[in-house]
């Protein structure tokens, strides 16, 4: 068969799950043509715990499908429980860009929404289509070369090419993208889906590992742990046996709580990546969300990140495309501004997913109950919406720390 086309597209997108199928819209939206490739055939879901967070929701809201992810039936999350060592609390962040509550949609659901999404804003969307190659016109990335479902071949040219292929992005590693900040992961997770719960958002914190869950579609509930890495090849021998002996050491009124529902999903076991950034744009071409910037999905923003930055990467696209600033320069201007907004965010995950906190975060936590305010600040900078440097000023924690004093 012959090759497919030779129609220039303004953009072409690899990868059509929540960066890249986001960010195929954002610029279909702006009347932009734009093909979107990937190797998967939907639906198919991916390995991820995908809670939201209100940053992300807002998002979703500002593109107009946050109605729709409701009406897939998802449970709202507007509680989540957390304890260190002795330090045990609940509670929930206040709005955040005037978003209450959560959610954790199945990535079936989620990546499916936003693909409709991208579909009706007219992108030319392709499943089963793998990027082996990039075509250039001496320095500059011009198109793309793979093959389709069929495994013929598949060439197809734009003035830009975004990656949106995850996190061992082959975009990337065609362009010799380099990465920075490079902090090693530790950890694995293991996560299933039990029936006949009913749970909020549990966050529990032990010795070395963590344990937890959330609500999500069809009334089932995630529940995950996660060990350091030299548990790994142990933790496999058995894994229904450590994951249930996981939560007895963790949280035993967790596990007590599980016997009371049923596991109705196999197990799903991930060794988590390094965490990285990597150089994000370069003649005709640009990273988009785990390609360009990925971390350990312990504080939940993987998919939320993926959306602001879809967003602005959209923005600075339409920018250099409708020749308002050079793209070059509109593109440099995007992973300035993408590391700039993350970097705090980054460290917080990367110290967080050690799972072991500093002495003045456990003394923190232990005085929270005693405050429904600094509770509440407490998750709000957990789902990225205050910086630790605000919450832990000294002025901010002196009414939690020493109450008498700061009468
Ligand atoms: C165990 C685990 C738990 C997580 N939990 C959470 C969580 O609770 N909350 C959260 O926000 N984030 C979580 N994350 C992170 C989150 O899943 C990612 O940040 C998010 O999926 C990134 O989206 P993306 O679109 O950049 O990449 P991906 O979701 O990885 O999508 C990349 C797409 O590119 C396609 N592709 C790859 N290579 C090619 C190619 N050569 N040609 C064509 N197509 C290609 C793939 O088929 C895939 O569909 C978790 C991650 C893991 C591993």
């Amino acid at each position: 068969m012959p090759e497919r086309s030779k129609t220039v597209h303004d953009v072409i997108v690899v990868g059509a799950r929540c960066a890249g199928a986001t960010v195929a819209m954002l610029l279909a939206r702006r009347g932009y043509r734009v093909l979107c490739v990937d190797q998967a055939l939907f639906p198919k879901d991916a390995v991820s715990t995908h809670m939201l967070r209100q940053s992300g929701l807002a998002r979703l809201r500002d593109w107009g499908l946050l109605d729709r992810l409701k009406a897939t039936g998802c449970t709202p999350i507007h509680s989540i429980t957390m304890s260190y060592a002795d330090a045990h609390f609940s509670g929930f962040s206040d709005p955040i860009d005037g978003i209450a509550q959560t959610y954790a949609p199945r990535r079936i659901v989620l990546d499916g929404l936003l693909q409709d999404a991208a579909r009706e804003a007219g992108v030319d969307l392709r499943e089963g289509v793998t990027v082996t190659e990039l075509v250039r016109d001496g320095e500059v990335v011009t198109g793309i070369v793979g093959r389709d479902r069929d495994g013929e071949p598949v060439t197809e040219y734009a003035r830009l090419v975004i990656g949106a292929d995850g996190y061992a992005s082959t975009v990337a590693q065609l362009t010799g993208a380099e990465k920075y900040d490079v902090i090693p992961g530790e950890t694995f997770t293991a996560y299933s889906y039990w029936s006949g719960l009913n749970m909020q958002s549990q966050l529990r914190i032990g010795d070395k590992q963590a344990v937890g869950g959330w609500p999500t579609n069809d009334g089932k509930t995630l529940i995950w742990c996660v060990q350091y890495l030299d548990r790994f090849a142990p933790f496999r021998t058995d894994v229904e046996r450590n994951f249930s002996l996981a939560f007895k050491e963790t949280a035993p009124d967790l596990a007590e709580l599980l016997d009371t529902g049923e596991r109705v999903e196999r197990f799903f076991i991930a060794r988590y990546p390094e965490n990285f950034y990597r150089t994000s744009h370069g003649p005709g071409w640009a990273l988009v969300g785990d390609a360009g910037y990925h971390k350990d999905p312990f504080t939940g923003l993987g998919i939320s990140d993926a959306f602001t930055y879809a967003d602005l990467l959209a923005e600075r696209v339409h920018e250099g495309l409708s020749a308002a600033r050079p793209l070059d320069e509109a593109l440099a201007d995007y992973q300035a501004q993408r590391d700039r907004s993350s970097k705090p965010m980054y460290r917080f995950t990367c110290e967080s997913s050690r799972l072991v906190l500093p002495d003045k975060h456990v003394e923190v936590m232990r005085a929270l109950p005693r405050s429904p305010k600094h509770t509440q600040q407490w998750f709000r900078m957990m789902a990225g919406g205050l910086s630790g440097r605000e919450f832990f000023a000294e002025d901010n924690l002196a009414a939690l720390l020493n109450p008498q004093g700061a009468r």
